[in-house]
């Protein structure tokens, strides 16, 4: 099969993919990872929810970054929230944290009674305390009114200030690489080993050899992608637009390069995310995956919100 069609054939199987809901699917015994939200930037868009992921193995959900509306997206997926056991912050941008405590408590409200974990850079303890201490008088209500458990002690953040092993349990290794994102600093990239799979998310990043270490011989990696033309259009609307480029240029990576990192790991499939411009019509899914498919010779997948790989 020659590059353009193998490009085809794997954009038809990505919209066959997300030709119905994740719910709708039969239950697979496999490692699932869906595509929460797909777009880039902490914007609110009409076409594409803020950065998330959620890994559901053995019916326990990992989720990987929380932007605006990550609950809502959950329950789109199908994947109740009370099942909800550990969330991972990639780095503290509002396209990734927005919506980390509401998850937290609207998952309380879904019924969560158990443990969670939560991993990611400072601060994410204090996040969470502010966050509880914001919304005491909505769960000391509920827990008066309709009997709930204190959320407070269910939640258990993890601050991580470098790469490395970050939690194991009977389903997954989770391991994080440190990543470069000026100016946030630490931003990390994890990578899950499950028993069928292993997957490795980017989070934001410019090229990377540590996120190429880190994804070495995984099944998928799921990175983040700017596509350059567009990003002079997206910049040149801005009124703050020629530090907004240097920003995008200098933290993040474009699909070309995404593909190279995708090469120089030997994944077997790249999954494009975190679009930057999200919302530019001239960008095709075509043009997104020829990008990609310059430096890289294997499956690429171009992300859509729901879409489960
Ligand atoms: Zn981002
Ligand atoms: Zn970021």
């Amino acid at each position: 099969m020659d590059r353009r069609s193998f490009l085809a054939a794997t954009l038809a199987l990505a919209a066959g993919a997300r030709s119905a809901p994740a719910s709708a699917r039969r239950p697979d015994p496999r490692t699932r990872l869906i595509l929460l939200g797909t777009g880039g930037g902490p914007r609110p868009r009409a076409e594409s929810s803020a950065p998330a992921q959620v890994i559901v193995a053995d019916g326990v959900g990992y989720v990987v970054d929380c932007g605006d509306g990550v609950a809502r997206q959950l329950a789109r997926a199908g994947v109740p929230l009370a099942s909800l056991r550990h969330v991972f912050i990639t780095h503290q941008h509002s396209d990734h944290n927005a919506d980390y405590g509401n998850l937290l408590l609207l998952a309380w409200t879904a019924g969560l009674r158990t443990r969670v974990d939560a991993w990611g850079p400072p601060p994410l303890a204090r996040i969470t305390r502010l966050f509880l201490e914001m919304s005491e008088y909505d769960i000391a209500t509920r827990m008066a009114d309709e009997g709930r458990p204190a959320l407070g002690p269910l939640i258990h953040p993890h601050e991580l200030t470098g790469g490395g092993p970050v939690a194991r349990d009977g389903r997954v290794k989770v391991t994080a690489a440190r990543v470069r994102h000026p100016l946030v600093e630490p931003a990390l990239a994890y990578r899950f080993d499950a028993a069928d799979r292993s997957i490795v998310i980017s989070g934001d990043t410019a090229p990377s050899e540590d996120l190429v270490r880190l994804a070495r011989g995984a099944d998928v990696l799921v990175h983040e992608a700017m596509f350059l033309p567009g990003v002079e259009r997206l910049a040149a609307r801005m009124p703050h637009a020629a530090r907004l480029k240097q920003h995008l240029l200098a933290s993040h990576t474009s699909a070309e390069d995404a593909g190279r990192a995708a090469q120089a790991a030997g994944v077997g499939t790249l999954v494009l995310s975190h679009f930057v411009p999200a919302d530019d019509p001239a960008i095709t899914d075509e043009m997104w995956a020829e990008a990609a498919a310059t430096h890289y010779r294997g499956r690429v997948v171009v992300g859509k919100d729901l879409m489960e790989i």
